[in-house]
């Protein structure tokens, strides 16, 4: 990624006065994308819809980077019962608070996505969950959607071409783990949010039972842009093998947080000191979390040349995770940052698996222990072997998210970790 990315044009949320008005939207090329595929459904068929996703590689924006097209083609052919589209607008990984900036300046754009999506699968119902916290995003969405109702995008017959498509909003309740896929599928049938086994995958087995995929709300809002422009002009924006535009959420010491619209691979001191304006009163960077908390971290010198796209963090140590950067300056006490972590993934987990339910537990009480002085070095390999007790061992990934942040915070603070042991017999030098 060369250094073009300051002459990008925000393709996502562009700088438009009133875009999530529908008229606005229309009158800038907006529900195109739809109409081109139903004017045109032999050369927009189904299968050549979710082919042109494919190939233009919309790496998932809630996370995991799956290839949102390649999940499309997970859905087995239509038996004339119900098939869903499910909507993760949860994003409740801290850190990550990118999807709503959709919701707010352009809600039609994702509905768009979802709409070309659901065509794409031969859904004819698209549920939306959003995290109970945006109440007001809620209502913002729902507004967009009434519009789109009233205008003939949503319903019976969409513009006369014979599509039925019908979208439904609903929250949830402050649970973290209802963001993980499948526990908000328990949720949207209105039971607790406990995550199934997988496999079956969702595709195979989702909502009541029926075929289902989820794609993140970022993920949908960029479908529209590859039917109107094409897989090979999405592929060229940004990163190769990570394309098209990312919304960076950046927080911390920086002396402008915000959500900033970039193509993929910008390098991270680029993100850090001239979007974000820099550490916050001329500071040094101390570590960056570069995807939401259950991301590693990062130290400031391994962060040399990274760019933020998956292969570059892989190499680097870490991952893409949602692009939201959590920046931290040279007075960070990281016992203390790793404290919160698993304190926030102890009071989050749904207690359904023992590794996950009493590990999370034992991680936040060492790290208590050693953030108030109490702690002696072995504790610090008492709790590196318990995140290798709990990854992998679970049903879903919460004890992966919780065990990562400490084996790798330990790992490249370590000397940080040991001046705040006390003096042990047992202590290696
Ligand atoms: P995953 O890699 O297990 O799966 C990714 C997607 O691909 C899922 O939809 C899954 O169903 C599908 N998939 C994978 N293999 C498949 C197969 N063989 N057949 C059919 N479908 C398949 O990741 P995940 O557990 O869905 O998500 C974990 C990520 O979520 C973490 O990396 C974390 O960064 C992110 N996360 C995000 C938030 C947020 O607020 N946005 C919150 C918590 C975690
Ligand atoms: Fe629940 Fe944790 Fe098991 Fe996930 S890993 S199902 S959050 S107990």
């Amino acid at each position: 990624m060369a250094n073009d990315w300051r002459s990008f044009e925000p393709l996502l949320i562009p700088d438009i006065p009133n875009l999530q008005k529908i008229d606005v939207y229309e009158e800038n090329g907006g529900y195109g994308a739809l109409r081109k595929i139903l004017n045109d459904t032999e050369k927009w068929s189904r299968e050549n819809v979710t082919n042109e996703v494919k190939q233009a590689n919309i790496r998932g924006r809630g996370g995991a980077g799956f290839n949102a097209g390649l999940k499309w083609s997970f859905m087995p052919k239509p038996d004339g019962g119900p098939r869903y589209l499910a909507c993760n607008g949860d994003e409740s990984e801290p850190g990550t608070f990118k999807d709503r900036k959709i919701f707010e300046y352009n809600p039609h754009l994702f509905i768009e996505g979802a709409l070309i999506a659901a065509y794409a699968m031969t859904v004819d119902t698209i549920y939306v969950y959003i995290r109970g916290e945006y109440i007001d995003w809620v209502h913002m969405l729902q507004k967009a959607v009434d519009d789109a109702y009233e205008k003939g995008y949503l319903g019976k017959d969409i513009l006369g071409k014979g599509v039925d498509i019908d979208m439904h909003l609903t929250y949830g309740a402050g649970a973290y783990i209802c963001g993980e896929e499948t526990s908000m599928l328990e949720s949207l049938e209105g039971k607790r949010g406990y995550p199934r086994v997988k496999p079956p995958f969702p595709a195979q087995k989702g909502l009541w039972g029926r075929p289902t995929t989820i794609n993140n709300i970022e993920t949908l809002a960029n479908v529209p842009l590859v039917i109107n422009n094409g897989a090979e002009w999405y592929g060229n924006i940004g990163a190769e093998g990570h394309p098209g535009p990312v919304l960076y959420g950046i927080s911390g010491h920086v002396e402008n947080p915000g959500v900033y619209e970039l193509p993929s691979g910008v390098p991270v001191m680029d993100l850090i000191n001239e979007v974000a304006g820099g550490i916050r009163g001329g500071k040094n960077l101390k570590a960056l979390i570069p995807g939401g908390s259950s991301t590693p971290v990062l130290r400031a010198d391994q962060l040399e040349g990274v760019t933020m796209n998956a292969d570059s963090l892989r190499d680097a140590g870490s991952m893409m995770g949602t692009a939201g950067m959590v920046v931290m300056d040279e007075d960070t006490d990281m016992v203390d940052v790793l404290w919160r972590i698993a304190h926030f993934y102890h009071h989050e987990s749904c207690g359904q698996c023992t590794p996950c339910r009493d590990g999370t537990g034992w991680l936040e009480k060492i790290l208590l222990k050693i953030k108030n002085g109490e702690g002696e070095v072995k504790d610090l390999d008492l709790l590196l072997d318990l995140t290798t007790q709990m990854e992998g061992r679970t049903i879903c990934a919460l004890a992966d998210a919780a065990a990562w942040p400490v084996r790798h915070t330990i790992n490249r603070f370590r000397d940080e970790f040991e001046a705040r042991c006390k003096k042990s017999v047992h202590a290696v030098a």
